[in-house]
């Protein structure tokens, strides 16, 4: 379970095994420090690598969508994003997977990356708030070179991708919501050469100031589903209502016994 040594080949040679968690493979990292020193073994080791945040909101999908779960498996390493995904581990499995959520990596990694002189490339967001966002993080983490930024509202990805390239960044935050930045990064991860490539959701609207984060309250005690419930209530009670769902799918495949093994896809066609 833990990185492997210096000696370790190979891009899984330094994380732990993953975990089937409804589906979809997630890494058991037991700190951030621990995620933080597995990406920096693989931009140092210039290998090409895809991380997506797994939460019940996109597990719930990828039970109805066989690409996203295809997706799910395809990606490097998924992260336990969803205090969700935590319980839905200790449910099947009997071990919570610690919470490494990709808004609190992408904040960690920043300093890292100010600190390594890796580059950064921002994509996604409106106009305003990717501006906004680039030019905030650069105040707040001096040192951080950000080599390229482009918003997430764009009809030619060659383009988006030849800009990346001639960016030359080490790591891409793609912040177009989930799952788009993830198709989109699945889709040009191969022509991209970033060595760290990772879906983030509203956190350039975070880091812009344009949205607001849960207080730390709710971060610690994962609730930030009830802040943001509260926040804003009509844009997020449609994604809340798939955690009942899927935790009594959780529930029932432990009951049946069948944990990691239920084959967890809806998809018609798959029955
Ligand atoms: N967005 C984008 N391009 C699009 C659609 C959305 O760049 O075509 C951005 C949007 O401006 C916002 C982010 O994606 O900054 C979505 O944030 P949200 O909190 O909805 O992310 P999620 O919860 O889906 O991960």
């Amino acid at each position: 379970m833990l990185i492997a040594n210096e000696e370790s080949s190979g891009s899984f040679g330094s994380f732990p095994e993953p975990i089937n968690v409804a589906g979809a493979p997630v890494m058991p990292f037991t700190s951030y420090e621990q995620a933080l020193a597995a990406i920096e073994r693989t931009v140092e080791r210039r290998e090409k690598t895809f991380w997506v945040a797994i939460n019940p909101q996109k597990c719930f999908r990828a039970w109805r969508e066989r690409p996203l779960m295809d997706l799910l498996n395809r990606a490097d390493v998924g992260i336990c994003d969803g205090v969700g995904v935590s319980i839905a581990a200790k449910i099947l499995h009997g071990n919570r997977i610690k919470r490494v959520t990709g808004c609190d990596l992408f904040f960690r990694l920043l300093p890292l990356a100010a600190q390594k002189s890796w580059g950064v490339y921002l994509l996604g967001a409106s106009p305003e708030s990717n501006g906004c966002a680039s030019e905030k993080l650069r105040q707040k983490y001096p040192g951080l070179r950000i080599v390229g930024c482009q918003d997430g509202y764009f009809d030619d990805s060659a383009k988006v991708v030849e800009h990346i390239n001639a960016s030359k960044p080490d790591l891409l935050f793609v912040a177009m919501g989930s799952p788009t930045q993830e198709f989109w990064i699945s889709k040009h991860r191969e022509a991209i050469n970033a060595s760290f490539c990772m879906g983030v959701g509203g956190s350039f609207d975070v880091a812009s100031g344009m949205a607001k984060r849960a207080p730390a309250v709710f971060r610690k005690t994962g609730t930030e589903w009830l802040f943001q419930l509260m926040t804003q209530p009509t844009r997020r009670f449609r994604r809340q209502t798939v955690y009942v769902p899927f935790m009594l799918r959780v529930v029932g495949a432990r009951l049946a016994g069948t944990n990691g093994s239920t084959q967890w896809s809806l998809d018609p066609a798959e029955e």
